[in-house]
């Protein structure tokens, strides 16, 4: 992968907070054929428009980055959407693929794809051996889908379609959306515009006890260009920092960093979700990968990109 600067790589979803990344990534490794569509110019849920695009342009390579996503708030109040979207989106993606000669795909989901009450932190093997997390069910379900779907391709029709579960990412480019976006860039958001008013308090949903695991998406776009390199398996790799915080740490540390000066209020009524979500990245460690960017650091660098982007 790394040898063809040449070679014609498609980054589905360009503009969102991981494909943004990694074409930022591939730029900088000097690729000069990326193939990118923004979604007025290509419907990704639509077969037939999606299959002409592959006949047309016949991509090398696949990275499958597209995908309805948001928080626990999105997720339970537009469940419809969260399932079929995202089923739609990879199916059509996956098989055009395959059917038009791609060498190498990359599918790309999320660890709400394990159960509730999985072994903590979560190894690749506890795929579908519980119930999951409800908030956010549909959304894991499609993604277990893409999972089995590059499997069965692996399988029956020898392609290399591998996948990667990144935990909960964070970075520029990012959803700021204060109901629907997850709770890192919510909380920014809410902190800078508490700072800018001079507000007292800023509320936060839950208990803050709720354990979660950050990467910067800058080292998933490191790992996702290490995987397409290095990684042809059967199972999918789980692409985590190895470091988790309570969400009342997390709360704190942006607050910090913003330079909000109030204090928290917790919104117990709001739910607290998954009580812990720590991947074991370890498998992807033997492939010879391993994460760069600290939270605080990657906290400061996505503020700074916030506050340079907050009017558009
Ligand atoms: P999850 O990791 O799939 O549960 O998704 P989220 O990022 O939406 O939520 C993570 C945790 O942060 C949950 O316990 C939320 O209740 C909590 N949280 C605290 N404040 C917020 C907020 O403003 N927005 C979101 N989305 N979550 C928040």
């Amino acid at each position: 992968f790394l040898t063809d600067k040449s070679a014609k790589i498609f980054v589905a979803g360009h503009r969102g907070l991981v494909g943004s990344s990694i074409v930022r990534k591939l730029v900088s490794l000097n690729f000069t054929n990326l193939i990118l569509r923004s979604h007025a110019e290509l419907d990704l849920t639509r077969q037939s428009d999606v299959d002409a695009f592959f006949a047309a342009e016949k991509p090398d390579y696949v990275i499958l980055s597209a995908a309805k996503v948001g928080g626990i708030h999105a997720n339970n109040t537009y469940p419809a959407d969260f399932i079929a979207i995202n089923l739609q989106i990879q199916t059509n993606v996956i098989d055009s693929s395959f059917r038009h000669g791609v060498k190498k795909l990359l599918f790309l989901g999320s660890s709400c794809i394990y159960p509730k009450f999985a072994p903590q932190p979560i190894p690749e093997s506890a795929l579908l051996t519980g119930p999951l997390e409800p908030t956010n069910e549909w959304y894991a379900v499609a993604k277990i889908a893409g999972i089995k779907m590059c499997q069965a391709y692996r399988i029956q029709y020898h392609f290399d379609a591998i996948s990667g579960m990144p935990t909960n990412l964070y970075g520029p480019n990012d959803n700021f959306h204060p109901e629907n976006s997850h709770v890192l860039p919510a909380l920014m958001r809410r902190f800078h515009e508490a700072k800018v008013k001079g507000a007292k308090e800023v509320v936060v949903w839950g208990s803050g006890s709720p354990l979660r695991e950050f990467l910067h998406v800058d080292d998933l776009a490191d790992a996702c260009v290490y995987l397409m390199e290095n990684y042809g398996g059967l199972e999918h790799v789980n692409v985590g920092s190895g470091k988790e915080v309570t969400i009342k740490e997390l709360a704190e540390l942006v607050k910090e960093v913003v330079g909000f000066q109030g204090e928290l209020v917790w919104d117990t009524s709001k739910p607290d979700g998954t009580p812990r979500k720590l991947m074991d990245s370890s498998k992807l460690a033997e492939v010879g990968w391993r994460p760069k960017i600290e939270l605080r650091d990657g906290l400061v660098d996505t503020y700074k990109w916030y506050l340079e982007n907050v009017k558009q």
